[in-house]
């Protein structure tokens, strides 16, 4: 358990995938604790049960180390500041922000009372939407090119592929960025087999959740939207199917030389 708190202190949270069922307690309590709520607009939106006296600072989605300064200032007046990310805040998210303006800005910052509070993150909820697709070694990549370049994400993929790492694909598209998933599944499509799985989850961990399972041959980018996570399946990577339903997709954690694997 955590010790108590008396004086201004920030804590970034995860509100997890979408819906409140995973949303952890321990974050619930940050809520029902904050003075203030700091993110962008559509988390905050999605925080049930609002006290009227807490503010809200919301903010669009690029400033996010501007964000991080602000949420900061307020816990150094003595407020108590929750900085609210969707999933995990360690994930492609506020937390690494929070701790960037620290160590750029006021030496003072360093004595704020900053604490992380963790949430499931896209890519285990959408895991857990079609069955143990990271059983085994797995990645995570981000495919937006705002914060890094196209050359590193392209190194990153190309290794991961050679590695034989399942690769889950956080922020796959946006309307700025139309053709960068289609180029990552061109690019692996020469460093992979034609048949390992791909699959597209949208709104994972949620009541709209949708899946869709393919090959890394038949993957069409067009599947993939802002709310969708695309894992990508090692050589490992096996459907069972079943009568009625769509296919569980599992790794087996042991290596199956020789049964399907490279
Ligand atoms: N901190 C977040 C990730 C932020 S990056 C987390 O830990 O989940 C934003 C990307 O996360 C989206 O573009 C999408 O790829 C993914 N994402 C977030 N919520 C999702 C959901 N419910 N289902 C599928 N993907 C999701």
């Amino acid at each position: 358990m955590s010790a108590p708190r008396d004086k201004g202190w920030l804590t970034v949270i995860g509100l997890g995938p979408g819906g409140p069922h995973l949303t952890t307690p321990a974050v619930m309590n940050v809520i029902s604790e904050a003075t203030d709520l700091v993110g962008y607009g559509p988390y905050l939106d999605r925080i049930e049960g609002q006290e009227p006296s807490q503010r809200r600072h919301a903010s669009d989605n690029r400033v996010e180390v501007e964000r991080a300064g602000e949420a900061l200032r307020l816990a150094a007046e003595g407020r108590r500041v929750a900085v609210v990310s969707g999933g995990d805040p360690g994930v492609f998210a506020m937390a690494a922000a929070v701790f960037e303006a620290i160590e750029a800005g006021d030496p003072a910052w360093r004595n704020i009372d900053v604490r992380v509070e963790p949430g499931v993150t896209a890519m285990l909820a959408a895991a857990a939407e079609v069955g143990a697709p990271l059983g085994g070694d797995f990645c995570a990549i981000s495919l937006s090119d705002n914060l890094k370049s196209w050359a590193t994400i392209t190194r990153r993929l190309a290794a991961a592929a050679q590695a034989d790492f399942v690769i889950a694909l956080y922020n796959p598209a946006s309307r700025a960025r139309p053709h960068q998933l289609g180029e990552a599944f061109e690019l692996l499509r020469g460093l992979k087999s034609g048949d390992d799985l791909v699959m597209f989850v949208r709104a994972a961990g949620t009541k709209e959740a949708r899946v869709k399972l393919t090959t890394l041959a038949e993957a069409d980018a067009a599947d993939a939207d802002m709310r969708t996570v695309v894992i990508i399946g090692s050589s490992q990577t096996r459907t069972i199917d079943r009568p009625d339903a769509q296919p569980w997709v599992y790794t087996p954690r042991r290596e199956m030389v020789g049964e399907g694997g490279a």
